[in-house]
């Protein structure tokens, strides 16, 4: 494939992210709490999320190492970062999480691993197959000196908030939900969405290419719209929920 046939094929992922976002809006993906009937047949949530996210981990390792393109410092560095965030995403998150008993619709885990297959595999393509070697003055640039510093404080704030709300669920509150206090939350009703959005953006700028961008994108059109769902949840199950808790974008949304 050449550069300009990948340019298209980014373009039309993009598109497709930007048709897909409204719809969101209006249906919500039916795992976690919002869960509901009518979806067809259930796996276990934790092998869905097993499977969702270890594609992303297996293709962008495959395609990276596997490629022709000469791998310098910063090359090595997009790889640790993606590689260290999958394996946590797919080999630690899923059994950390107390959902033991849920299930999620096959096809909302057969949707996210396609999902996944074509960002992993544009990331991982780009980057093995077809960018051109990145300098090693590329460390002291300030898109990947700030992008760096914006992927890890994205990272740590989804981290603490994904692991603040599985401990949410111990003692007589072992299956439900509790409302979510301490740090972000006090602000907003999802700061590991939050984080997760301000992570992929620090990537798509220390990479600086097209697929880092169009996953950045993809990231903030899936999770804006369910941490608008979630936010919404909260206040429909917690009548003493704070009032002044934003859903997903501190003091703006
Ligand atoms: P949630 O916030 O819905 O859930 C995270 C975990 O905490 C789940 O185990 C959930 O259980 C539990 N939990 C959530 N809220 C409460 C509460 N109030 N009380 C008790 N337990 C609670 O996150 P998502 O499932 O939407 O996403 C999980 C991770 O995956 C996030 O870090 C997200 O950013 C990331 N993600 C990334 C996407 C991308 O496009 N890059 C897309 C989707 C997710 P239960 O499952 O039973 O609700």
């Amino acid at each position: 494939m050449t550069e300009a046939e990948f340019r298209i094929v980014i373009f039309a992922w993009i598109a497709l992210a930007a048709v897909l976002f409204p719809i969101q809006f209006f249906v919500t993906a039916p795992y976690g709490r919002h869960t509901r009937a009518g979806w067809g047949p259930q796996i276990s949530n934790r092998l869905g999320w097993f499977l969702m996210e270890f594609v992303s981990l297996a293709v962008f390792v495959g395609l990276f190492l596997s490629g022709r393109v000469d791998k310098s410092a910063p090359m090595w560095i997009f790889f640790a970062l993606w590689v260290a965030h999958y394996i946590h995403r797919s080999l630690i998150f899923p059994w950390a999480t107390r959902t033991r008993g849920k299930t999620m619709p096959l096809v909302i885990a057969g949707s996210a691993v396609a999902f996944n297959l074509t960002n992993a595999g544009l990331n991982g393509f780009y980057l093995g197959y077809l960018a051109q070697s990145y300098p090693l003055s590329w460390l002291t640039d300030p898109r990947f000196a700030i992008g760096t510093a914006v992927f890890l404080s994205g990272a740590a704030m989804n981290i603490w908030s994904d692991y603040h709300l599985i401990t949410l669920r111990s003692g007589s509150n072992a299956k439900g939900y509790a409302i979510p206090r301490g740090g972000l939350f006090e602000l907003i009703s999802c700061p590991n969405h939050f984080g997760e959005i301000v992570q992929w953006s620090g990537f798509a700028l220390m990479c600086w290419n097209l697929p880092a961008l169009s996953f950045a994108i993809w990231t903030a059109a899936n999770l804006l719209p369910r941490a608008l769902s979630h936010h919404r949840w909260y206040r429909q199950h917690f009548p003493d929920y704070p009032g002044r808790r934003r859903a997903v974008v501190p003091f703006v949304l």
